[in-house]
């Protein structure tokens, strides 16, 4: 067993804590504490001009914005969506009372297939939920393009996607809505968070509708609405994070470089192709442990956990495999042979900002020398 301090494989961004004083203040002496406040209001404006969109509306967790989208598109019926990752993004389809049909995702990027999406299209499909997943925008045209043949609604759950661009702009342009989490975990964290992008005002009225109970004004309630507000504590850290968040991506970048170079060439390592560092987050760095490594990825995980190092296998068990979805005609593993090898291979090594130059190096040695 190791006497180095436990590195976890992520470890939430934190400014300094006498920065967050003057917040704290604000909201003590204006006893404002929820319901669309002034730091609410704030942090809707700075992220949008941050994030390159208009209309943005803040949730409490990532979770209830997945769930409050599929409601605000009066989405029914059949979605397609990935199996692999986080399994909140089919949970919000099963609160919804709407069948997840899963396909398959695309070797080389982690994200849904979309040469598989029209083969799983029946009569009952109203929309496809894809992710995209560690960040790496999804084929954005190619699922536009069956969007449009067949008339279907595109919610992108964007969890991991926070500052990614393509060419043209922020990935969260695409589709109808995007979601994105502010968990902790994530790249920008309001200790627990998320978001809905939507393209127009109207659009951004019913989910504001929809996040407050349903409430227009005092006496008016035209829908069944949730309560998925951001309260003014959370916005406020949010402001404050804001400022370092540039910061922050670029300590990731540094340590994505950093597994790429000194992994490179290992027999049976594999990780997705560098990103462009002005256009992604390096919100993970997920690599495959295929059959020429002398270690499969279990052993090896085990391995570095002896070292204290605490790798995560995600997306592992597929959502798929558990057991309110396994028993859908969609969840058998001939139908998703793709996502179930890489689900058996992938490993998630540690990536956040304060991950230390000699930390990093004890997790590149132990995979060196096994
Ligand atoms: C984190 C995450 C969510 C859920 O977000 P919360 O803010 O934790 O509710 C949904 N989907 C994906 C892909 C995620 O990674």
């Amino acid at each position: 067993m190791s006497t180095e301090p436990p590195i976890y494989v992520t470890q939430p961004f934190l400014p300094p804590l006498e920065e967050f004083t003057p917040y704290l203040e604000q909201i003590w002496n204006s006893r404002i504490l929820a319901n669309n406040g002034p730091f609410h209001r704030e942090l809707e404006q700075a992220l949008g001009q941050y994030l390159g969109v208009e209309h943005i509306s803040l949730f409490a967790n990532g979770t209830l914005a997945l769930v409050t989208a599929l409601q605000a598109l009066r989405i029914t019926g059949e979605v397609i969506t990935t199996p692999y990752s986080f399994v909140a993004t089919s949970h919000s389809l099963l609160w919804n009372g709407v069948k997840p049909v899963f396909v398959d995702i695309d070797a080389d990027s982690f994200n849904i297939d979309p040469t598989k999406i029209e083969a799983a299209i029946t009569p009952q499909t109203t929309a496809i939920m894809p992710v995209h997943c560690y960040g790496r925008p999804c084929d954005v045209h190619a699922i536009q393009h069956i969007a449009d043949n067949y008339n279907l609604k595109v919610i992108y759950d964007a969890a991991h996607a926070f500052g990614v661009n393509d060419a043209d702009g922020t990935v969260l342009r695409h589709g109808d809505l995007s979601v994105l989490s502010f968990h902790a975990t994530k790249v920008f964290n309001t200790f627990e968070g998320g978001a809905i992008i939507c393209p127009d005002a109207k659009t951004k009225t019913r989910i504001d509708h929809l996040k407050n109970f349903g409430y227009v004004d005092e006496v008016t309630v035209v829908a069944p609405g949730i309560n998925g507000k951001m309260n003014e504590f959370n916005a406020a850290l949010g402001l404050l994070q804001l400022k370092y968040i540039d910061q922050a991506i670029a300590e990731r970048q540094r340590i994505d470089a950093a597994y790429r170079e000194q992994l490179a060439g290992i027999p049976g390592i594999r990780f997705l192709p560098a990103a462009d560092v002005r256009t992604a987050n390096f919100a993970y760095f997920p690599i495959l442990v295929g059959a020429e490594y002398p270690l499969s990825r279990d052993e090896l995980n085990d391995r570095l956990r002896e070292h204290n190092i605490y790798a995560r296998r995600y997306f592992y068990p597929l959502i798929s495999d558990f057991p309110m979805y396994r028993g859908l005609p969609s969840a058998r593993r001939e139908n998703l042979p793709v996502a179930t090898e890489m689900a058996f291979q992938v490993l998630c090594l540690p990536i956040y900002p304060a991950l230390s130059g000699h930390d990093q190096e004890r997790i590149i040695n132990m995979i060196l020398h096994p």
